[in-house]
């Protein structure tokens, strides 16, 4: 998506160890125009899907999620990274490897929310290694839900987790697909 890519090119930093930093737009500030453009584009490319919810992770992804969702006009279901003394009987629950923090969380869905034959959409903002979207494919396994496919703002798509996950069989658009990214060189998009 050309706006999206102008505008990682003006205001996205990149950081050390993969790190691409968007706080000024995406992560921390952001610009609720630039993602509802993206929400209509998701749509566009999933006009032809029936979808029964959205599915994302705490915290980054909720207020995407919630304006992509306003072009599906279907809810948002986040999963919560959880202490493990939350971890019931009541809730699904998968282990996510974060890759900007280094730890690994339990996140938890409530099994009041992801029923059986749900058709699921994934919202995220950034695909690195895949793991986000490997729990939450988990936590949809769990519940047989159907996951739809998935709908991610910046993929780092050198970082080969999209690519292992299409080959598994997931469906995943990604409205700005990097290809190389340094901080010498700066972005190049694929
Ligand atoms: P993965 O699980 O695919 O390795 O990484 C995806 C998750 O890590 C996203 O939910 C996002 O929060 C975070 N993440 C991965 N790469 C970046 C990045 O370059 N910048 C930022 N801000 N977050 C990232």
């Amino acid at each position: 998506m050309k706006m999206l890519e102008e505008r990682i090119l003006k205001d996205g930093i990149v950081a050390q160890g993969d790190v691409l930093k968007v706080s000024g737009f995406v992560n921390h500030l952001i610009d609720v125009e630039l993602m509802d453009e993206c929400g209509k584009e998701l749509r566009r490319l999933y006009a032809n899907e029936q979808i029964d919810k959205i599915l994302t992770i705490e915290a980054s992804g909720i207020g995407i999620a919630c304006l992509v969702a306003r072009h599906f006009g279907v809810p948002v279901l986040f999963a919560k990274k959880a202490r493990s003394s939350n971890i019931s009987n009541s809730v699904y629950t998968a282990k996510v490897a974060s890759f900007t923090h280094g730890n690994v969380s339990d996140i938890i869905v409530s099994k009041d929310y992801l029923n059986k034959g749900d058709r699921v959409l994934i919202i995220d903002d950034f695909l690195a290694n895949g793991c986000a979207l490997m729990g939450l494919r988990e936590l949809c396994r769990q519940a047989k839900a159907q996951i739809v496919g998935a709908g991610i703002i910046i993929e780092k798509e050198y970082q080969g987790g999209g690519n292992k996950l299409r080959a598994e069989g997931m469906r995943i658009e990604s409205l700005a697909k990097i290809k190389s990214m340094s901080v010498e060189e700066g972005i190049e998009f694929c």
